[in-house]
């Protein structure tokens, strides 16, 4: 009872914070829709500032209905007794507990899989759409979700099995060799995505311009880094939004370009954007993210291996009959209405390494060049350059351009 009280306390101050953090974003970028801010009014016109206020917006708007549709979800799952439901029908269907616990984590992935794609259909036929960045169309829509579903079922179901194993066969220490199980099937992925996930949903072809190449080489050899090719996206297949990014570790490492990037910016601003990407490697930003998210598994994992076999646990979450399964599905769902106020917290730590990262891009390359990629990419992807402060404290991974812009201006050497 105590617990589903704090659950549910815990649900309604995330959403309330949500909702309340929404309205505030809302409130001051319309506030300042009306004039783009000094810094940018050289290079943004007011028309675009004008449609990213507008995106922005409604970008917040669509997060809110999001927001409630996920609590509501959650508390249908949990307290009204949605996985006990799920659970009758799984034992209807199988015997063996282990097939039972796998099938019920199964249906609940797939009832949350379903509840969420008519909003990713709204978001990219209405929202993004609107505002003329979507380029997806029904069939592929329709084709990506049938893929993601076919590849989350071939790498989860026979990790959830495992792990289910474990938790009847491990003993105590259960917890420790699914936490294993996890990180080593985590870092396999981070190994085999590029080559074997990436080509599933878009075309890889190596990079053409002979020029950028021959920067981007040397700006790779300048800093001391490998990769296993440079490669463009197609991107521009699904959306106009831009980026750049490395996937893969060590020998399978690469550089992928969207071709949106590469139309958007000039050589020398694709070289500086790139020499910020190495940036986060060169500072180890991508090591300590995976050991953080690999200690704070292991910290809850520990914490599940505890709760496994208390009563309460399960019958203050609303399930009737406790089974291993549930026990992981209760713990995964209600933990993030209870981490939910932490989110400043690794929001800061990003954008401590995004400031990082610039710092090494304005030594490596000229910050000119990364400043005027920016403001291209804040225009062309119709991001408010005016966010909400606390808004942005909480959540954006990085800082306001302004602040960013003033950074790179102020701390570069050249
Ligand atoms: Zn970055």
């Amino acid at each position: 009872m105590t617990l589903t009280l704090a659950f549910l306390a815990a649900l309604l101050v995330s959403l309330g914070l949500k909702l309340w953090l929404a309205a505030r974003q809302i409130r001051h970028v319309n506030a300042h829709r009306s004039a783009v801010p000094p810094a940018f009014a050289e290079h943004v016109p007011l028309a675009d500032h004008q449609k990213a206020a507008d995106y922005t917006v409604a970008r917040v708007r669509f997060g809110r209905v999001g927001a409630i549709v996920d609590t509501a979800l959650i508390v249908a799952l949990t307290l009204a007794g949605g996985i006990d439901a799920l659970a009758a029908l799984a034992a209807g269907w199988f015997a063996s507990p282990l097939a039972q616990g796998v099938a019920l984590i199964a249906l609940v992935g797939l009832v949350s899989g379903l509840v969420g794609l008519p909003l990713a259909w709204l978001r990219t036929f209405g929202l993004e759409a609107r505002f003329g960045f979507n380029r997806t169309t029904p069939a592929m829509f329709v084709a990506d979700a049938l893929k993601g579903a076919a590849v989350s079922a071939v790498i989860g179901l026979p990790l959830t099995a495992l792990v289910l194993w474990l938790m009847g066969a491990a003993g105590d220490a259960w917890w420790l060799w699914a936490w294993l199980a996890w990180s080593g099937t985590s870092l396999a992925l981070v190994v085999i995505y590029p080559t074997l996930i990436a080509p599933l949903f878009n075309k890889f072809t190596p990079l053409a311009d002979p020029a950028l190449a021959e920067r981007i080489n040397a700006l790779m050899a300048r800093t001391g880094f490998r990769a296993k090719g440079l490669f463009v996206m197609d991107g521009s297949r699904r959306s106009s939004h831009g980026n750049a990014y490395f996937t893969g570790f060590g020998a399978a490492r690469r550089i992928v370009f969207f071709d949106t990037l590469l139309t958007q910016l000039t050589p020398a601003e694709v070289e500086a954007v790139l020499a910020h990407e190495l940036g986060h490697f060169k500072r180890h930003h991508i090591v300590k993210r995976m050991l953080f998210t690999f200690g704070t598994s292991l910290g809850c994992l520990a914490l599940l291996g505890q709760l496994v076999d208390a009563p309460w646990f399960y019958q203050g979450l609303g399930v009737g009959t406790p089974s291993h399964a549930a026990a992981l599905l209760l713990f995964f769902m209600a933990l993030p209405a209870f981490t939910f106020p932490l989110t400043p917290l690794a929001s800061r730590m990003s954008r401590h390494h995004e400031y990082e990262a610039d710092g090494f891009a304005a030594r490596e390359t000229r910050a000119a060049d990364l400043v005027s990629a920016l403001i291209k990419l804040y225009r062309d992807n119709a991001a408010t350059l005016t966010p909400d402060p606390l808004h942005s404290a909480f959540y954006d991974s990085h800082p306001p351009a302004a602040l960013r812009i003033a950074h790179l201006q102020q701390g570069s050497p050249r």
